[in-house]
C-alpha cells in the first residue's frame, strides 16, 4: 500500500523510515524551509526519565505567577493569550492530582525502552556515532531545592527510573568545570543517552528512508478506499493511507474533517556557544528550565516555554533571558554564535496523539517536550495502527 506521511520532522521521518523498512511504498510530504520545526534545535536528550507531565499540582499552583512574568521559564506569548484560554482550561484540569498521576503513568509506560529503540534506529541509519551515554543531570541551586527534589525523584524511582542523588562534591567531581559552590547538588540519571547533533541525525534518517515531495499540504480528503492530499500548488497526491505528523501545524488540517484536537505550541529557544564545551553530559539547572547540551564542537543552551504564537515571530527577549540564565552558570561564555526558536507541539495532558482517526488516516503529533525521545516508539505504534490495531486509550485521537 502507498502511504503518504505529512511532515519531515523527527516524528514523520522516523515513521517513514520504519514503514519503508517494512516494505511499504512511502512518500514523505513536507514544506520547504519551515523555519520553526522543533526537531533540529532541541536539547537532544533521550529523556527516558522525563515521566512528569508539564501539568502537575505544583505547576498549577504557580501558574498565574509563571504565565504573566514574561521572563520566567514558563511564560505565555501575550498576543496569543485570549486564544489560549480553552487550552489552558484543559491544561488546568489535567494538572489536578489524579489526572497528573494518570498522565505520569502513561508517560512512564511509553518512555520505557526508548533508549534501546534509539540505539537500534541509530545503528540502522548509520548514526551510532551521534549517540553518547554518560547520563543527564538536573542541578539544584540550594540545599532546600535539592531536598525538595527528593519527593519527585522517589516518585520517578517508583516508575522504574534510575536516579542517583549527588551532593555538591560528587557533582563537582563529575563536572569539574562547574563554578565551585554554584550548585548544592544534582540528580543524575545514569547511562541515559543524548544526540550530539539532532539535525545531522535527522538528515541520516531522511537519507535512509522514503521518497520525498516538497510541498505544503492544504487539505486531506477521503476518496474511495484511500485519501487525496491537496497541495498549495493546486495539485494533489493520492495514497492508500495518510499519516499526519505535521507537528504544531497538524490541527488545522483536521478541522475541515470535523476532528478537533487541543493542540498548541510551546515555543522553545536555543543559543549555541562555539568552541567552549565545559560539560560532559546534558545539564539542566532546574530552576531555569533549560538544558546545556554538549554538541559537536559547541555548547547548546536549549529550553524554556512560551505558550502559543504558532505563526508569530520569535520574542527576542526570550533569547536574552536564556543568555542571562546560561551566564548565571558560566559567566565567561563567549557571545552566542547562533539563536533559534522551535515549536513543541503540545497537548494539555502532555501525551501525544497517536492512532487511527478515520479509516486510513493515522495521527502522530503532539509530543511536546519528548518528541525526539518517543520517535521510534511512535513509529512502532503507527505501524501497528496501519495493521488495524486500536490506539492506546491514553493516546487515542478520540480522548478529547
Ligand atoms: C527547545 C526545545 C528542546 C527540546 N528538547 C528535547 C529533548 O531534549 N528531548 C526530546 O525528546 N524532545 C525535545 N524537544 C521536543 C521535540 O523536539 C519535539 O517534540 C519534536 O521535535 C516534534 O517533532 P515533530 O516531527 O512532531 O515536529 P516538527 O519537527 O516541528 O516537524 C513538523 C513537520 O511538519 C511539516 N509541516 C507542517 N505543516 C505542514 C503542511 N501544511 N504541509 C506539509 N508539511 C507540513 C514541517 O515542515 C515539518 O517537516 C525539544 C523541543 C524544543 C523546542
Amino acid at each position: 500500500m502507498q502511504i503518504a506521511v505529512v511532515g519531515a520532522g523527527i516524528i514523520g521521518l522516523t515513521i517513514a523510515h520504519r514503514l519503508a523498512e517494512e516494505g511499504h511504498g512511502v512518500l514523505v510530504i513536507a514544506r520547504e524551509g519551515q523555519p520553526h520545526c522543533a526537531s533540529t534545535g532541541n536539547a537532544g536528550t533521550i529523556a527516558t526519565y522525563a515521566v512528569d507531565p508539564v501539568g502537575t499540582p505544583d505547576v498549577l499552583r504557580d501558574l498565574p505567577r509563571l504565565l504573566f512574568n514574561s521572563d520566567s521559564p514558563l511564560a505565555i506569548h501575550r498576543p496569543s493569550a485570549l486564544g489560549l484560554v480553552p487550552w489552558l482550561l484543559r491544561f488546568a484540569r489535567q494538572s489536578l492530582p489524579g489526572r497528573a498521576q494518570a498522565n505520569r503513568q502513561a508517560l512512564a509506560g511509553l518512555l520505557a525502552g526508548a533508549d534501546a529503540d534509539w540505539r537500534a534506529l541509530a545503528a540502522a541509519v548509520g548514526g551510532a556515532d551521534l549517540l553518547q551515554d554518560r547520563g543527564a543531570l538536573y542541578a539544584y541551586d540550594t540545599p532546600e531545592a535539592l531536598a525538595g527534589a527528593q519527593v519527585g525523584m522517589a516518585r520517578r524511582r517508583g516508575l522504574g527510573v534510575a536516579v542517583d542523588m549527588l551532593g555538591a562534591e560528587a557533582l563537582q567531581a563529575l563536572e569539574p568545570s562547574l563554578p565551585e559552590g554554584r550548585f548544592a547538588g544534582a540528580a543524575l540519571f545514569p547511562g541515559t543517552i543524548w544526540l550530539t547533533d539532532p539535525a545531522t541525525m535527522l538528515a541520516r534518517i531522511a537519507a535512509a528512508g522514503a521518497e520525498r515531495l516538497t510541498a505544503r499540504v492544504t487539505a486531506l480528503e477521503p476518496v474511495g478506499a484511500g485519501w487525496r492530499i491537496g497541495l498549495a500548488t493546486g495539485e494533489a497526491v493520492e495514497a492508500g493511507a495518510v499519516v499526519l505528523a505535521a507537528g504544531a501545524w497538524s490541527a488545522s488540517l483536521l478541522r475541515p474533517l470535523g476532528i478537533r484536537v487541543p493542540l498548541t505550541a510551546e515555543r522553545g529557544y536555543h543559543l549555541e556557544f562555539d568552541g567552549m564545551v565545559p560539560l560532559t553530559r546534558p545539564f539542566c539547572p532546574a530552576s531555569r528550565g533549560f538544558y546545556f547540551t554538549p554538541m559537536q564542537g559547541r555548547l547548546r543552551a536549549a529550553g524554556t516555554v512560551e505558550l502559543g504564537g504558532i505563526d508569530a515571530p520569535p520574542s527576542p527577549h526570550r533569547w536574552d533571558r536564556l543568555e542571562d540564565a546560561a551566564r548565571s552558570v558560566f559567566p565567561d561564555l563567549p557571545p552566542p554564535s547562533r539563536r533559534w526558536m522551535g515549536l513543541r507541539p503540545s497537548i494539555p495532558d502532555s501525551l501525544p496523539v497517536v492512532g487511527t482517526a478515520r479509516k486510513g488516516l493515522v495521527l502522530a503529533f503532539g509530543h511536546g517536550h519528548i518528541g525526539l525521545t518517543l520517535a521510534p516508539k511512535t513509529a512502532e505504534l503507527v505501524s501497528r495502527a496501519l495493521d488495524g490495531e486500536a490506539p492506546l486509550p491514553a493516546l487515542s485521537p478520540a480522548r478529547f
